[in-house]
């Protein structure tokens, strides 16, 4: 079904992404991982596992089929396919997931704190506050099963003790939810530093 389909450009974007969010510093190491949803191929265009992203090309990039068997590529598929397979099947306008380990975000993720609407940005971008979904075993389906009822409300949330899940309808709105994602919780630990953070008034989706 899959056979002759160019994912060329498709590859191009996720790589571009993989590059952009490690050098904005939204991962570490080899942590993190995203992917573009081929919905009428029913493939996965997805990073590598554990693979450095300063050296990852285009011909890295993987494309699998939605129960992980490979169609394209030399190495293995991210880890967290599963996670990203479960919100593709469940969660129907989204198209691409950026999931990472950024730092501010993911200490929040580690004391399973919600962060409220503190910033008008977070309307557009995030469709309202940052919820945490319960904790799974990374590389489980059940990840994505327990960030998917969060997801179908909300671009983007937390995963306990993980890290940060977002999704969009293209790449560029699922990285925007990732970095806006980040950029809250970096304000909201300071001016929980500095204060009382004051919460918009927001009627929650
Ligand atoms: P991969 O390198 O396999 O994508 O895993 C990174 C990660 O973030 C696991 O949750
Ligand atoms: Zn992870």
């Amino acid at each position: 079904m899959s056979k002759n389909y160019d994912y060329s450009e498709l590859k191009q974007s996720v790589l571009f992404i993989a590059k952009k969010a490690f050098d904005e510093g939204l991962m570490a190491g080899t942590s993190g991982n995203m992917s573009i949803f081929c919905r009428e191929q029913q493939t996965i265009v997805i990073t590598p596992s554990s693979y450095d992203y300063r050296i990852m090309e285009e011909k890295d990039i993987v494309v699998i089929n939605m129960d992980g068997t490979i169609v394209e590529g030399h190495l293995n598929p991210s880890s967290e396919w599963r996670m990203h397979a479960e919100i593709y099947r469940e969660v129907e306008r989204v198209n691409a997931i950026v999931h990472t380990h950024s730092p501010y975000a993911t200490s929040f993720a580690v004391v399973h704190k919600e962060i409220p609407v503190i910033l008008i940005e977070m309307l557009p971008f995030l469709n309202g506050s940052i919820e945490v979904s319960p904790y799974a075993m990374p590389g489980s389906a059940e990840v994505g099963r327990n960030a998917v009822p969060i997801l179908k409300r909300k671009n983007a949330c937390l995963m306990a003790n993980h890290g940060v899940v977002a999704a969009g309808e293209s790449i560029d709105r699922a990285y925007l939810a990732a970095v806006y994602t980040e950029d809250t919780a970096k304000i909201y630990h300071m001016a929980l530093s500095v204060g009382t953070p004051v919460e918009l008034s927001y009627q929650e989706p």
